[in-house]
């Protein structure tokens, strides 16, 4: 591992020079793989999005990943991940998340292997100096290889920030360790899941990269970058610093830089390739665009809330949203999380497992994560909407997320 780093210009939308220059530039992978080489190549397909949106890391990344490493004749590759917490069913899975980001098109086409690390099967390990999980159950898949590079698009997270190559490697994780490590403290157990399963290497999509709140197209923001290099603590500084993102204030990074002995400032980072400064653009974070875009809409948040009642209740209050039902939400809070209290009274939804015992709630949706549909019927009720009206709404806007999705995997 080195503190290079590099970082490349897309031109001419040729994403695999711009992948070979930045691998090259940071070293190659000469080094890292070698004949008996099994190698895991770790996408971030968290879930089922348009390709382009900058929600996944996109096939044209992840094939020209695959490419450089099948030129190192390595003993096995495979391509692998298992989406969010609490997904994994028709209309919302890892296969169609593989399917739609372009990844199922090129496994087939360089007879690599694909696989949902979310059906895998796993083994239970102990954590070393652990910060918060003891123990965490791992696919073994990524047990069983020797070298992991991880893939992940470049993207503001509403809880750490940022998501980049280290908490990409939530993914080797069954969705049951991934809601725990939320509970935990997500951005300990960030650390203590990479000392098991440290990715060795580090490519990052920053060819479109996405804000706010994920959603797709408004939060998309092109870049047209890669970022490569050996130690994926020193290539997320970087990718932390083109969203305009202080590293030092990513706590997962603090505690790794920690770990590992090493300091949490660009100045640390040997850069090579283009320059931060050209290309960088400041990302809005999650909640700065929930409270502009739903203003009449408030959220408390628990210790435990994680991305997965977050997702879910941004897409529920954008349908209320499309529905017509913009003011009905006025003075609705939702409380997600392990909150002891929702400081306000009228109308409250406690979202989720973590918020079961919230006193006070006017409407409970159980789960965890809590259903989608589910929690549209329950939000709609409390606001005196009509919950079918907002359902065919969701269908609709979905169908046609969908077939806007086809229209790009045919180009
Ligand atoms: S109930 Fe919601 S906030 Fe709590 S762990 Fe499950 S998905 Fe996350």
């Amino acid at each position: 591992m080195t503190n290079r780093v590099s970082l490349t210009k897309v031109t001419s939308h040729d994403v695999e020079s711009a992948v070979r220059k930045a691998v090259e530039l940071a070293g190659g992978l000469d080094e890292l793989i070698g004949s008996l080489s099994r190698v895991l190549i770790k996408p971030n397909q968290c879930k089922p999005s348009p390709r382009h949106s900058g929600c996944m890391t996109d096939g044209d990344v992840v094939e020209a990943v695959t490419k450089l490493v099948l030129e190192r004749n390595p003993a096995s590759v495979v391509i692998g991940d298992g989406a969010i917490a609490g997904y994994d069913f028709a209309g919302f899975s890892t296969q169609e998340s593989f399917d739609s980001s372009g990844v199922t098109e090129v496994a087939e086409r360089l007879g690599v292997e694909l696989r949902n690390l979310n059906k895998d099967s796993f083994e239970e390990l102990t954590v070393p100096d652990a910060l918060v999980m003891d123990t965490v159950r791992i696919a073994k898949t990524a047990l069983e290889s020797d070298v992991i590079i991880s893939v992940p698009v470049l993207k503001t997270h509403i809880r750490t920030h940022a998501t980049l190559s280290l908490k990409n490697m939530k993914g080797v994780m069954p969705g049951a360790e991934k809601r725990k490590s939320h509970r935990l403290g997500l951005d300990m157990a960030i650390v203590d899941l990479c000392t098991v399963v440290p990715p060795h290497y580090a490519v990052i999509d920053a060819t479109v990269g996405m804000e706010g709140l994920w959603q797709a197209p408004q939060d998309s923001v092109e870049m047209g970058l890669i970022v490569a290099g050996s130690d994926p603590l020193y290539v997320d500084m970087v990718g932390a610093a083109l969203m305009g993102i202080d590293p030092s204030q990513i706590m997962h990074f603090h505690y790794m830089g920690e770990r590992e002995g090493k300091r949490v400032e660009l100045a640390a980072v040997d850069l090579v390739g283009e320059r931060i400064e050209e290309h960088r653009k400041v990302f809005t974070m999650g909640f700065d665009v929930f409270q502009s875009r739903y203003p009449e809409v408030s959220i408390v948040q628990g210790e435990s809330a994680c991305s997965g009642c977050t997702n879910e209740l941004v897409s529920a209050i954008t349908y209320m949203k499309q529905a017509g039902y913009g003011e009905q939400m006025t003075g609705l809070t939702v409380v997600i999380g392990n909150a002891s209290d929702a400081g306000t009274q009228g109308k409250v939804v406690a979202l989720g497992k973590c918020a079961a015992d919230l006193p006070g709630a006017s409407a409970y949706v159980p789960g965890c994560p809590p259903k989608e549909d589910e929690m549209v019927r329950v939000i709609a009720k409390v606001c005196g909407a009509d919950p079918e009206a907002v359902m065919t709404t969701m269908a609709e806007a979905r169908k046609k997320l969908w077939e806007a999705s086809s229209d790009l995997l045919e180009r």
